[in-house]
């Protein structure tokens, strides 16, 4: 046992399996459509214009060095970025009372969000509720450390949009005090966000039953190519004062995947019980990570701190955002006015953010990834990201045929 014969081969991740079988297939028209990451209408990923500028800032810069950052992460960054998704005047800012931490992206901010909770929230029945479906990391990140998970109605196959009354049910037969995981924007993996009027539906019952917001914001600026747009839910949540925390990745909105910058930023009851709060999140990150990486962090505080590098971000974000939702255009008008599939293809145009939630079942999934040279999931989502005007056309073509 000490040389760890016994140890088990665990299954491979399903979209690394997925990218491994769309690198090895040599058909000229294979689509990768499983990635969740951005690509440029050459199906190439994008270094974002503002990062490369920014980048050549701090290779000028001859003050940087390597020495560790606090255990919390940068300080400016660490506040700009709170900022950034509260909003620069929202009450939590100017009163003092958010504890903000550096992690290492968005997995580390759910992940600190989620040890956090295990050991200091006031549990009445400890788990976490999360959408049925939700990001596949979700249910590994909760377990990992105590905290077991549930779900909660999301999604309507039926309508391929919102479960909503069902929803406010599991919200109101909750014990009182639960804990909420609530995507901020551009839901993962369905596209399917609540309306401002729903949201406000879900604020009421989650402040009458005294439940707790765990709100993942990982595509804030990336739903609708506009920042405050995307963070207008967390932003009425605090507003209704719903307790919450809130999970934050620039890997997307940015296309710093591979730099892991992030934050998590929880509310507290006043700028004393922030103090309390960051206190022991810095315990708690101390432990794992000691301190978190210096150079992503550097970048996005440059961009969030130079009012001209901000607005210049603005413009890629539209830039990526605009290009998911015309690709949502085009392939809407290619399925229901040019080949005429039969069903309803509405959803493409009315789901948002980098994913979709085709409708397809799993055997037509199958049948694109084995004939059509098409790589998705077998829930029938697709990369947004994936479709380019080089390949929209042969994607609609093989999904018709696929349906018929
Ligand atoms: N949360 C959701 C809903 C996501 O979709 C992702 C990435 O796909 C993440 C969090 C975390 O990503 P990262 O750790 O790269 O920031």
């Amino acid at each position: 046992a000490e040389r760890f014969e016994e140890v088990p081969l665990a299954p491979p991740d399903s979209i690394f399996k997925l990218t491994a079988a769309y690198k090895a297939d040599t058909h000229p028209d294979k689509i990768n459509l499983g990635v969740g990451a951005y690509r440029d209408d050459n199906g190439k990923p994008w270094v974002l214009p503002v990062v490369k500028k920014a980048t050549d800032i701090l290779l000028n810069d001859a003050t940087l060095d390597h020495e560790y950052l606090n255990i919390t992460g940068l300080p400016e960054y660490t506040a700009a970025a709170a900022r950034l998704i509260f909003g620069p005047d929202s009450p939590v800012i100017t009163e003092g009372r958010v504890a903000s931490v550096q992690t290492i992206s968005g997995t580390g901010a759910n992940h600190l969000g989620a040890l956090f909770l295990s050991k200091f929230y006031g549990w009445n029945d400890k788990r976490v509720y999360l959408s049925d479906p939700t990001w596949v990391n979700h249910h590994a990140i909760f377990p990992q450390v105590g905290v077991p998970v549930s779900t909660y109605p999301y999604y309507d196959p039926q309508t391929i949009g919102l479960a909503f009354p069902a929803f406010l049910d599991a919200l109101k037969n909750a014990a009182p005090r639960s804990v909420f995981l609530l995507h901020a924007c551009a839901h993962n993996p369905t596209g399917v966000d609540p309306t401002r009027e729903q949201w406000g539906a879900i604020a009421d019952v989650m402040l009458e039953k005294g439940h707790f917001a765990f709100f993942d914001s990982a595509y804030q600026g990336f739903a609708s190519g506009d920042l405050e747009n995307d963070a207008w839910a967390v932003r009425e949540f605090v507003r209704r004062n719903v307790p919450l925390l809130v999970c934050q990745s620039f890997a997307k909105n940015a296309g710093l995947y591979g730099e892991r910058v992030g934050a998590l930023h929880v509310v507290g009851a006043s700028k004393e019980a922030a103090a309390r709060i960051t206190s022991q999140l810095s315990v708690l990150a101390r432990a794992e990570i000691s301190n978190p990486p210096a150079h992503g962090a550097r970048l996005v505080s440059l961009i969030l701190n130079d009012p001209a590098l901000f607005a210049e971000w603005k413009r890629d974000i539209k830039t990526m955002a605009g290009r998911i939702i015309d690709m949502r255009k085009e392939l809407h008008r290619l399925l229901t006015e040019e080949l005429k599939t039969p069903g309803n293809w509405d959803h493409i145009v009315n789901q948002i953010g980098m994913f979709s939630f085709t409708g397809i079942n799993p055997t037509q999934s199958q049948a694109l990834v084995e004939k059509a040279h098409v790589y998705l999931t077998a829930n029938g989502r697709i990369s947004m990201a994936g479709l380019n005007s080089h390949n929209v056309r042969y994607f609609a073509t093989q999904l018709d045929k696929a349906v018929r």
